[in-house]
């Protein structure tokens, strides 16, 4: 994608490479055809060091950019999207937890997140409740002591290991997003109950379930974000996050395209090697560019974002053309390679990914919204000349 900004950068792509050649590639048919979430493979991110990413050196994490954790989401999800956007959606609640949280939070729960000895999930969707996420119904009700929080969440991430996860819920549906607060929540805290993870072809790795709050009760202390600054912060993660998801879509176009090159240069039908055929050739060549294009909306939003700006338009741009573009991309591959392509076990990747690809139209936002984002920006009302 780009070259890393730093040595720290150099050294956590490097330990990617390494976990992901150690622990994943040859797994990770398996977390579809036994339809698990590999939880062992938590900690040993951890060990590699790929679970605080962009938390603080001082805390513990490598203090990462998002153009550099990019690189490392695009690494892990050549080998399987599923399992890298568990540890993105991990390693993102990390660095949150570093920089917002408050300290005795930190000092409870940081240690063992880096560590993967707890996994983190973020509890924002609901069953009823997706795109139009200022609409939630869980709710935080005050008691004497904290607060009691009842309601259903969905589509989570992690869901089915979650060790600590930040719950949104809203604590006064009159304030609209300004109610909404998150709150910390542990993963066998008493009313907390999960539901069964989800058959989600291409999307094992990822651990998803539904998770229900039965009038779960937590101290004052649980209070992550304040109604007011929850929303803004889900937001914020959410920018962050498409340009881990337009990375993933790069590492799995990359994977896509390596395969099929390899398969054509080892076929022959009617007398010639089928990498010879034009109609083969150009479907690569439509790929190669779609990946190219991919990798400079995805390296411009890192790299706006990186220099402060707040990028949210930017960020919509890659992560709508990445999903796209990885769709449409591994399924030429995935056709140049013959009927071998679909299988889920024939020793490559290619049928998870182009269902991981699938996913990525709704993870982190639905493509549309992308559309809503651009389009608001686009129609925002200018001056007119004099
Ligand atoms: C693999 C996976 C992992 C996920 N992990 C998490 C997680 O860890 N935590 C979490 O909180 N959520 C998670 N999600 C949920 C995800 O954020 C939602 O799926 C997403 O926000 C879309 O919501 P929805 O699926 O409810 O679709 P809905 O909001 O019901 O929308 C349905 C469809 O309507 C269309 N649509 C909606 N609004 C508009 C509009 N304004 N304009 C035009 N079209 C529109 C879109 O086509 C959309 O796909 C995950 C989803 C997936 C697939």
């Amino acid at each position: 994608m780009m070259e890393p900004s730093n040595e720290a950068a150099a050294a956590a792509l490097d330990a990617a490479r390494d976990f992901a050649a150690r622990h994943v590639v040859d797994a990770a048919a398996s977390f579809e055809l036994e339809r698990r979430y590999p939880a062992e493979l938590v900690p040993l991110a951890g060990k590699a060091g790929l679970l605080g990413l962009m938390a603080p050196v001082e805390d513990g994490g490598r203090g990462l950019g998002l153009g550099d954790t990019a690189m490392v989401a695009q690494v892990l999800a050549a080998a399987d999207m599923g399992l890298a956007f568990s540890l993105k959606v991990h390693a993102n609640f990390s660095a949150s937890l570093a920089r917002v949280g408050s300290p005795d939070q930190r000092k409870r729960y940081l240690a063992d997140m880096l560590a993967g000895r707890r996994i983190g999930a973020f509890l924002l969707t609901e069953p009823d409740v997706g795109s139009d996420a200022t609409s939630i119904t869980t709710s935080a009700r005050r008691t004497a002591s904290g607060w009691v929080l009842s309601g259903e969440k969905a589509w989570i991430t992690n869901g089915v290991a979650a060790g600590l996860m930040q719950v949104f819920a809203q604590t006064d549906p009159a304030q609209g997003w300004r109610g909404i607060a998150s709150f910390l929540v542990e993963g066998d805290a008493p009313g907390v109950e999960r539901l069964p993870a989800y058959g989600l072809l291409g999307g094992y790795g990822a651990g998803v379930c539904g998770i229900r709050l039965n009038d779960v009760a937590v101290g004052e202390d649980a209070l992550f974000l304040a109604p007011g600054e929850a929303f803004k912060g889900a937001m914020r993660g959410i920018n962050i996050a498409r340009v881990g998801v337009a990375a993933m879509c790069c590492g799995m176009m990359e994977s896509s395209l390596d395969h099929a090159l390899g398969a054509v240069a080892g076929r022959s039908a009617f007398g010639q090697p089928i990498g010879d055929f034009q109609g083969v050739q150009w479907m690569l060549a439509d790929a190669s560019t779609d990946l190219e294009a991919t990798r400079l909306l995805t390296r411009a939003a890192a790299a706006a974002f990186d220099a402060g700006q707040d990028a949210v338009v930017a960020c919509a741009h890659a992560k709508k053309f990445a999903a796209r573009a990885a769709g449409k991309a591994i399924s030429d591959c995935m056709q140049v390679m013959g009927a071998r392509g679909i299988r889920l076990d024939d020793g490559h990747p290619l049928a998870r990914h182009l269902a991981a690809a699938r996913l990525t139209h709704w993870l982190d936002g639905a493509t549309e919204i992308q559309n809503v984002v651009i389009a608001r920006a686009l129609m925002r009302p200018r001056r007119v000349a004099p």
